[in-house]
């Protein structure tokens, strides 16, 4: 057969293999149910500390790119302005509580620089993997992201939601999705696939949520939280009827050409990924490498190896824990890739497990 026929039947192939490998890897009802659960005891225990909190879930349980047995997201909020309470001080108490009432393993870390209680579950038979919990406080600008992550994934859930979780897969069995070991969190590895296909992918397959304003007064186009503007189109009914892409490249093309981008095209060096922006530099966002500071270590020096702006916290690079051999960890996988996709069109079940090893 000519080598572009093989190819386009690989490609083909390529995108219905992505949806049967996804499909058993996403969280099941029972999962979802017992996480509720958890989530609505642990809230029942905080309010007899502080009546006004709220326990709410963020992250990948909330996004769409939830995964089977992944972490919980748990934040407090607290509604009463006058509770006048110190995250690191609700920590403790909560911690504490949860320890006398419940089976958890209770972890507070109330002096780390964002405060947080971990909780983990040993796995049992109902809960074959456990649990295992991170609880914040008063991170409501987590909440919006969250939010902003899923009317994305609302919007072509078929392609999106795909690419994410595959994605997510991927870095995880290819061990490059661990910000403590100098690599990138699900939340950077999310945002690169979404700032992709905003920016990079020609015509878009999404548009920019935080620029378009459709029917819309300008005065609408600031909603200020903690003092950053997390203002983002998200009435999803408006957009199905106004929005729609003319880019119509199948789920196995978009990730054939992501790889292809990030191992040939992206300038790692010089540029930040913005998805309220697009392309910036690092000289514009002040973030170029420490090198020639005298006195810092190695992880100062590494901070902006990796650029991805967060979408509301814009002075916050996302991606600060990739260090230098992370990055080259990170673009020698996206090169793997990129080899295994296009140098080898065999069956595309093949290529995704080898891709996966
Ligand atoms: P997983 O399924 O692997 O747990 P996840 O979508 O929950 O993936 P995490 O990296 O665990 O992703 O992040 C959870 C949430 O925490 C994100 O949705 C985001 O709100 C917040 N978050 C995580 N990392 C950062 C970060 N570096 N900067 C800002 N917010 C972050
Ligand atoms: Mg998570």
């Amino acid at each position: 057969m000519h080598p572009g026929l093989l190819h386009r039947r690989f490609v083909t192939d390529l995108s219905s293999s992505l949806f049967s490998f996804v499909l058993p890897l996403l969280p099941t009802q029972e999962e979802r149910a017992v996480k509720e659960e958890v989530r609505s005891l642990i809230e029942k225990l905080v309010k007899t500390i502080e009546p006004s909190a709220r326990l709410l879930s963020f992250g990948s349980s909330q996004n769409s790119f939830g995964l089977r047995n992944s972490d919980m997201d748990l934040v407090v909020l607290i509604d009463d302005p006058s509770a006048n309470l110190e995250a690191s001080h609700l920590v403790q108490m909560i911690g504490d509580l949860l320890q006398r009432e419940t089976n958890f393993d209770v972890k507070p870390l109330p002096k780390a620089r964002i405060p947080i209680l971990k909780l983990t579950l040993a796995p049992s038979s109902a809960l074959p993997f456990g649990i295992a919990c991170d609880i914040g406080i008063e991170n409501r600008l987590a909440i919006e992201n969250t939010r902003l992550l899923l009317t994305y994934a609302t919007i072509d859930p078929a392609r999106v939601r795909t690419l994410v979780l595959f994605l997510k897969v991927w870095a995880k069995r290819r061990r490059i999705n661990s910000p403590y070991r100098g690599t990138l969190s699900s939340y950077g590895f999310t945002l690169m696939v979404l700032y992709y296909l905003v920016h990079v992918k020609q015509p878009p397959v999404l548009p920019n949520l935080q620029r378009i304003a459709p029917l819309r007064p300008l005065a609408e186009h600031e909603v200020m939280i903690q003092g950053r503007n997390v203002y983002f189109f998200d009435d999803t009914e408006t957009l199905r009827q106004e929005w729609s892409s003319i880019n119509f490249e199948t789920v196995g093309e978009l990730l054939i050409d992501f790889f292809r981008y990030f191992s040939h095209d992206f300038q790692f060096n010089n540029s930040v990924m913005s998805l309220r922006a697009g392309q910036l530099t690092k000289e514009i966002k002040g973030w170029v490498n420490d090198i020639d500071v005298g006195g810092l270590n190695e992880m100062a020096r590494d901070r902006n190896r990796l650029c991805i702006e967060d979408p509301f916290e814009i002075s916050y690079n996302v991606a600060r824990t990739v260090t230098k051999d992370g990055l080259y960890t990170l673009r020698g996988e996206f090169m793997r890739a990129t080899r295994i996709l296009t140098q080898r069109p065999d069956r595309a079940v093949i290529a995704l497990a080898e891709l996966c090893r």
